[in-house]
């Protein structure tokens, strides 16, 4: 069985410049009391990290064997581009893919417009933004 309470506690980073090129970095130590050799979904292009310039940028944390399964970060950018959903609604859907599986986590992402979103389906996620109008955010819970 695989434990959903587990901790983990990854540093991501999305971004874009001037010309609408976007970038994904995700770091992790991986998840509390994992098996040796485990590899989780954060190095993973596609699973927990990815970009496209045609779509977005998306760095991910959670119980990434879940991320692996919905290959979460190409699948948000997948369904902008070619399904047309907004990057915020496509990220609200893969996490409720992750969710259905029984996974937790989540996610932040760019747009190559600058738009810089996240989303999560834990209590909380540590996140900070700063937007080129030099708009601030900083929040920790769900409701912040
Ligand atoms: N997603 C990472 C992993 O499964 C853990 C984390 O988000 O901190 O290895």
């Amino acid at each position: 069985a695989f434990d959903v309470d587990m901790k983990y506690g990854t540093v991501g980073a999305v971004a874009c410049d001037a010309a609408g090129h976007v970038a994904a970095a995700t770091s992790t130590g991986g998840v509390t009391g994992k098996n040796w050799g485990r590899i989780g979904d954060s190095p993973l292009i596609g699973a927990g990290t990815y970009a496209d310039d045609r779509a977005g940028a998306v760095s991910c944390t959670g119980a990434g064997e879940f991320f692996i399964r919905v290959n979460v970060a190409h699948e948000i950018c997948a369904r902008a581009r070619l399904a047309g959903e907004s990057l915020e609604v496509a990220a609200q859907a893969v996490l409720s893919e992750v969710a259905a599986l029984g996974g937790t986590g989540g996610v932040i992402v760019t747009g190559p417009n600058g738009e810089a979103l996240w989303h999560f389906t834990t209590p909380g996620m540590y996140r900070a933004r700063l937007g080129s109008d030099g708009q601030r955010d900083v929040a920790i819970f769900g409701d912040d």
